[in-house]
């Protein structure tokens, strides 16, 4: 279960000069505040989506959403809107969104930096490298390991298990579930799989 909700928090209150209040017709005791409501997911801020606003006299005390003003109040409405727009949310209301797109871009160049390992790790292959291939039929995951890497081609044995988890390595690279014998295979032969889809990752342990 996600809980999220909605709250508000008050931005500024600043006078409106000039304006007369439309209950009591004091002059120059009006003011406007507005305020900011936020989206919360957990009670973290996610982002801010209504800036209400409110003209309150400090003479008498009374208040007026923008909808409620009297239709001869117009300069006071006018008043109300220039200040609504020229609030902005506090930058704390977006922070639940400045970290999903920091979480998203950190994910992105991840799996680019990934891709670009594959690359190098299939351009100069050493023994161990552990290659994630796809079965062209049962769509199923399954592991080759390279166990002597020569200029252009490499030698690998197959696991013998596959499964539907596209990242297997966890699960297959286990030394006795792989065969005894060798494949060859050459430079072409892995970019060809690469291409189409039947080689998905290179793995290699870093020392
Ligand atoms: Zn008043």
């Amino acid at each position: 279960m996600i809980i999220y909700g909605t709250n508000g928090s008050h931005v500024r209150t600043e006078p409106l000069p000039g304006v007369a209040c439309p209950a009591c017709h004091t002059a120059d005791r009006m003011h406007a505040s507005v305020f900011s409501r936020y989206i919360h997911i957990y009670w973290v801020p996610l982002l801010p989506y209504r800036k209400p606003a409110v003209a309150l006299c400090q003479h008498c005390q009374g208040i007026w959403e923008l909808a409620q003003l009297p239709a001869e109040a117009d300069d006071i409405k006018q008043a109300l809107r220039a200040k609504k727009k020229a609030t902005r949310a506090p930058w704390w209301q977006w922070s639940g969104l400045a970290v999903l797109t920091l979480g998203v871009v950190w994910a992105a160049d991840a799996s680019i930096r990934d891709g670009h390992d594959n690359d190098a790790f299939l351009a100069a292959p050493r023994a161990g490298d552990i290659y994630t291939v796809r079965n062209d039929s049962s769509r199923n995951y399954s592991l080759l390991k390279v166990v002597r890497a020569h200029a252009n081609t490499v030698d690998v044995i197959a696991s013998a298990y596959e499964t539907d988890d596209s990242q297997p390595v966890k699960k297959l690279n286990h030394a006795q579930y792989f065969g005894k014998d060798t494949v060859t295979l050459t430079h072409l032969d892995l970019l060809g799989m690469k291409n189409q889809g039947q080689l998905t990752d290179v793995d290699r342990e870093t020392e």
